[in-house]
């Protein structure tokens, strides 16, 4: 292995280093038993074990719970949709406030890589998407990064922010509907042959729900791309807060889901799915702890029950709109319709993911999925 001799002339043997920190981790979430207020999504158990108190804003207290079965943890109970949508603004709202601008530009046109990446390794497995859609687009320039490698692709997003969607019409002229992956579109039904869901499963009130919908909007043989964070990891700063301090933590960003790499790729294959790639990737959060050390520093900040309602009556006005043009974002060097290898090796350079491993360990930090519809459902 010459990533090893490499390390090992630098004086760190990275084997042994990394054997030593496998045996460690991902160390065990354990809770007290108790009844859940709703069934779990995935298994519809009817009891969980209790792993922290979260408050949600001041909008909401509810509680992680681990399923004994299935592993899925989950909010218990669930937010309604209007918490979610009252805590989501003042979420966007104080982000808005601490990202300048240019960071937001450079969110873009990574994003924009990422779509490119992904719409190569599409081709070389030879997948040509015609029609997709993308719940939850945000800034919708992984989607321009598709439709870089694709032209003739029409794409539809799906939000319930009304301001995402003007921006992606405005911007994109991508076709646009406002709802939720949870609620079910009978137009959609075979229509699309791809569908995309990135960093939006953890935030969906039922999962089984959304997969099978998923599976009903995609043509035979269509294909589901998400990424998701590792809920192990994801859930460990909470869990921290719990058995570190016995206080409630923070949830000001709504993951609801906390996903098992084994459960998840379980409920996939039961929605009619099979896996094409399916891995961990970006390991940096490991190294540091995330999911087996016991360190404060790594714990989520215990609940001040922050004021939603204060932060949007104050602060929604300072929230300025950014002058985004989208010509002027993807005016790169490195941006060539005529040579666009050019384009894929220097977003291979930036973004490519050297080591991946298998989701089922529960390691790493993000979780990345393409998976092939088979069945109906
Ligand atoms: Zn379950």
């Amino acid at each position: 292995m010459c990533l090893n001799r490499l390390f090992l002339t630098l004086g760190f043997d990275f084997r042994k280093k990394m054997k030593s920190l496998l045996r460690k981790i991902p160390a065990v979430i354990d809770g007290e038993l108790i009844e859940r207020e709703e069934n779990c999504r995935i298994c519809n158990g009817k009891t969980g074990k209790q792993i922290a108190v979260v408050d949600y804003w001041d909008i909401k207290t509810s509680r992680l719970i681990k399923c004994p079965t299935c592993d899925h943890i989950q909010l218990d109970p669930m937010l309604n949709d209007a918490e979610t949508s009252k805590g989501c603004f003042a979420y966007y709202i104080e982000e808005s406030l601490i990202t300048s601008n240019e960071e937001q530009f450079k969110n873009c046109e990574r994003n924009f890589r990422r779509g490119v990446i992904f719409g190569y390794s599409l081709k070389s497995k030879k997948i040509r998407p015609h029609s997709i859609l993308e719940l939850g687009p945000g800034s919708g320039y992984f989607s321009a990064g598709l439709q870089f490698v694709f032209p003739g692709i029409e794409i539809t997003v799906m939000d319930i922010n009304r301001e995402v969607l003007n921006f992606n019409q405005e911007h994109h002229k991508y076709n646009i509907i406002r709802g939720i992956p949870d609620n079910f579109v009978v137009e959609f039904v075979g229509k699309f042959d791809l569908v995309i869901a990135r960093d939006i499963i953890e935030h969906v009130t039922d999962i089984s729900k959304v997969l099978s919908n998923v599976n009903q909007y995609l043509t035979p043989n269509g294909y589901f791309h998400f990424i998701t964070p590792n809920g192990h990891e994801d859930v460990w700063k909470h869990y921290l807060t719990a058995i570190l301090t016995h206080s409630s933590s923070e949830l000001l960003i709504n993951h609801v889901n906390y996903y098992d790499g084994k459960g998840l790729n379980k409920i996939l294959v039961q929605k009619g799915f099979i896996p094409v790639d399916y891995f961990t990737y970006q390991f940096k959060t490991t190294l540091h702890g995330s999911g087996w050390k016991k360190n404060q520093k790594l714990m989520s900040p215990v609940s001040k029950r922050k004021n939603a309602d204060l932060l949007i009556k104050e602060k929604a006005k300072e929230v300025l709109k950014s002058e985004f043009i989208k010509g002027k974002i993807l005016d790169k060097w490195y941006i060539q319709k005529k040579a666009k290898w050019i384009t894929c090796l220097y977003s291979l350079y930036h973004h490519l993911s050297l080591i991946t491993i298998n989701p089922e360990l529960n390691i790493g930090h993000e979780i990345y999925g393409l998976f092939k519809k088979v069945n109906n459902q």
